[in-house]
């Protein structure tokens, strides 16, 4: 009698568990998404005749960090919440956005310093019921979520496009001057935790698309310090046996999140053009997270780009003035050939605006002064110009 009472109380706390998991699978991807990527002031959007015109002559416009594929979300429908989709991309007439795959980042996190000894991710992964591989591999993850992306586009009906080579970029660019309705993505990764310490690794993830790798995310690792890390240290021998070989391949080298030692000396040994795909400047914002004056002129003479982040804590503000006023000052002290966008929509931030609110930047702009030329420049030449230098044949 009291043993099937507990077979049957097993049972009924099994059944349970299943179905927990089964609705954690169905809600909990859409509800984590909506949860991590909110927007402060959502479209529509009030912007003038001028800066919409504007906005709407460039022909390249051009963002250096999302996070967009960590989401499972279907890019290919528009959604009623977050920061960006296909859809919305194309709408807002972006013609390259950066897609930077988010592997791994630690519990209690923050922007002072973080142990690297947990991973959220895999607690996402699993929930969002991705293969067995990415749940505990940080290679195997970025390879995975690559192919989503390649898998979009070839779903898209040709409206998505992926670029890997100088090629690829020409034949786009001559495709979008005949029909503004396409977009196109770039494939990068945010903490280069994702190649475990082993050179073969970066032919992979070259295999599998990736065109940018961030060194570091929000902790050490075998490459160097974080902004955000226990020791921010500065670049590892791993790390110098890296930067070379990514420049062989043609692989940008991003030094967003990077430690100040880090970025100090892979400014020694870099003979390319470094990107800063997203981040604030500590001129108008001064915080851990935010570069120096003197690093934004280095990065600068290395033919970089430096991309301006749309969310508080880059910009100390809740608006796209705030956001105007970094790019402006960055001008001000690089050159508008070395500043550009770098929103970090998806990247589980509140966003000051979503996609579409990018003419917003540009009114802001215009306000301050800034010619239409360096607007242009801003907002997309500077990067099809460093990419069609840089990217592989
Ligand atoms: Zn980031």
């Amino acid at each position: 009698m009291r043993k099937t009472t507990i077979k049957k109380s097993l049972i009924i706390f099994l059944a349970l568990i299943v179905l927990l998991y089964v609705l954690a699978r169905i809600f909990g991807p859409e509800f984590l998404d909506r949860q991590f990527n909110s927007v402060i002031h959502p479209a529509p959007y009030n912007i003038s005749e001028e800066a919409q015109t504007l906005y709407q002559s460039f022909d390249f416009v051009s963002d250096l960090h999302s996070d967009l594929l960590l989401w499972k979300r279907d890019i290919l429908k528009r959604s009623d919440y977050a920061q960006q989709d296909i859809p919305r991309n194309i709408e807002a007439n972006m013609a390259l956005q950066f897609f930077t795959l988010f592997n791994k980042v630690p519990a209690g996190l923050n922007f002072e310093s973080n142990p690297s000894d947990s991973d959220q991710v895999t607690a996402i992964m699993i929930l969002q019921g991705r293969p067995v591989n990415t749940w505990f591999d940080l290679t195997e993850r970025v390879i995975h979520l690559s192919e989503t992306l390649h898998q979009f586009a070839k779903d898209s009906n040709g409206k998505l496009f992926v670029i890997e080579s100088k090629s690829d970029l020409t034949n786009y660019i001559a495709k979008r001057k005949l029909d503004k309705n396409i977009t196109a993505g770039l494939l990068g990764i945010e903490g280069a935790q994702a190649l475990k310490g082993d050179i073969k690794n970066l032919q992979r993830v070259y295999d599998a698309g990736v065109r940018m790798i961030g060194l570091t995310h929000f902790f050490d690792n075998e490459v160097g310090g974080s902004a955000h890390g226990m020791n921010k240290r500065g670049i590892t021998e791993f790390g110098k046996q890296l930067i070379p070989e990514m420049e062989k391949l043609h692989v940008l080298v991003d030094i967003a999140h990077a430690s100040p030692k880090l970025i100090d000396d892979v400014l020694a040994i870099a003979t390319k053009p470094i990107i800063v795909s997203h981040t604030g400047v500590k001129g108008t914002c001064d915080n851990v997270r935010n570069l120096s004056d003197d690093h934004l002129i280095k990065i600068a003479k290395t033919g970089g780009i430096i991309g301006i982040a749309v969310f508080e804590h880059a910009v100390c503000g809740t608006t796209a003035k705030a956001v105007a006023k970094a790019i402006k000052y960055t001008v001000d002290l690089v050159g508008a050939k070395h500043v550009a966008l770098g929103s970090d929509f998806e990247g589980a931030i509140t966003a000051i605006f979503e996609v579409s609110g990018l003419p917003l930047v540009v009114q802001e702009l215009l306000a301050m002064g800034m010619s239409e030329e360096d607007i242009r420049l801003v907002m997309g030449d500077n990067v099809k110009r460093v990419l069609l230098k840089n990217l592989p044949d």
